[in-house]
């Protein structure tokens, strides 16, 4: 059995298996896809001391490093379910859709997240060409010019006030009648003299040239009518999905499916963390999940040396 069993590799999850390693512990990651939203990303200008890289890049980095460590690891290991050690002494096991099975004393949780996509025509092929996720990681390749924000919920009016101050001009498209973002950052959008408003609106095309974006078509659902909007960037706020459909009803979950950790990445299980973006922790980012693995396996350290 391992003392510590990651379970996803992305950022988190490699530094997670690292902090692990190094106390010299049997160690295990198991991910489904190595590398994580790392491998979809172009460029990553914000891991800070790394001026700039490409997701390859850094995930073939991330995978690096946790080799030069004694660490099984476990890759297209799609995890199926978690059931919890059922008392003192024994341990955890995690299930896989393979019909594998592991036992760990420890398990780490960072299966990381997914964003919501819009699914229209254009989206896929202008992905990282104008269509974009994160405006703290892509905003500033788009100073000056301008961009649209998908989604009227706190991430998009967030979004759009912060692009605001680093693009010519913002589009905030909200399907329904209103925005539903907190009143104060409504306020806050609303002072902005850069920014336009569409209610109503279901996006349902990004138009290019064949490389790259070069405007967004929308219906206006109280006329039908389809209108377009020229701009070189589309960024896309309907929500973050967690990679946590598996741990339902095992782990505790937040109403949006974030698995809930204390400040030291602890859950509900006694001996289960996690970490990244597959959890409460706010602010998903790479030097954020990095942190979080580091400090749910220092965590589990503790746990160990504590009951073991
Ligand atoms: P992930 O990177 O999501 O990794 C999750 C891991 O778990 C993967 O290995 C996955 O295969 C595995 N997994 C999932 N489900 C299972 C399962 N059931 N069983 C086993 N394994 C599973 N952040 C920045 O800081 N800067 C940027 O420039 C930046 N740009 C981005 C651009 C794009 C297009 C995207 C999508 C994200 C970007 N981000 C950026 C966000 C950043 O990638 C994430 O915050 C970070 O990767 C989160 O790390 P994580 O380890 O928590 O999760």
């Amino acid at each position: 059995a391992f003392d510590v069993l990651v379970i996803g590799g992305g950022p988190a999850g490699a530094s997670a298996a690292i902090y692990a390693a190094r106390k010299g512990i049997r160690t295990g990651v198991a991910a489904e896809r190595f590398g994580g939203q790392v491998l979809d990303t172009m460029a990553i200008e914000n891991f800070i001391s790394v001026q700039e890289t490409e997701g390859p890049k850094l995930a073939r980095a991330l995978e690096e490093h946790v080799k030069q460590y004694e660490v099984d690891i476990m890759n297209l290991q799609r995890a199926s379910g978690l059931i919890p050690a059922k008392g003192e002494g024994e341990l955890h096991e995690v299930r896989f859709e393979s019909g594998a099975s592991l036992k760990a004393k420890t398990v780490i949780l960072s299966t990381g997240a997914r964003w919501r996509e819009m699914n229209v025509p254009g989206e896929q092929e202008y992905r990282g060409r104008g269509v974009a996720y994160c405006p703290h990681c892509d905003g500033p390749l788009f100073k000056g010019k301008r961009v649209a924000v998908i989604g009227g919920g706190n991430s998009g009016v967030e979004a759009a006030i912060d692009l605001a101050g680093i693009v010519a001009h913002v589009t905030l498209i909200e399907f329904d009648d209103k925005l539903r973002a907190d009143a104060v950052l409504q306020k806050k959008l609303g002072s902005l003299p850069n920014v336009t408003v569409i209610r109503s609106a279901l996006t349902t095309e990004v138009k290019g040239d064949g490389q790259k974006v070069t405007g967004l078509a929308y219906k206006d659902r109280t006329t039908d009518q389809l209108r377009i909007v020229d701009l070189e960037g589309i960024f896309v706020q309907i929500g973050l999905l967690p990679n946590s459909e598996w741990l339902k009803g095992v782990v505790e979950l937040s109403p949006r499916g974030e698995i809930i950790v204390d400040a030291k990445g602890q859950t509900n299980i006694h001996g289960v963390f996690a970490a990244g973006d597959v959890t409460t922790v706010p602010y998903k980012q790479i030097v954020i999940a990095v942190g979080e693995g580091a400090k749910a396996s220092l965590s589990a350290f503790d746990h160990l040396i504590r009951t073991t």
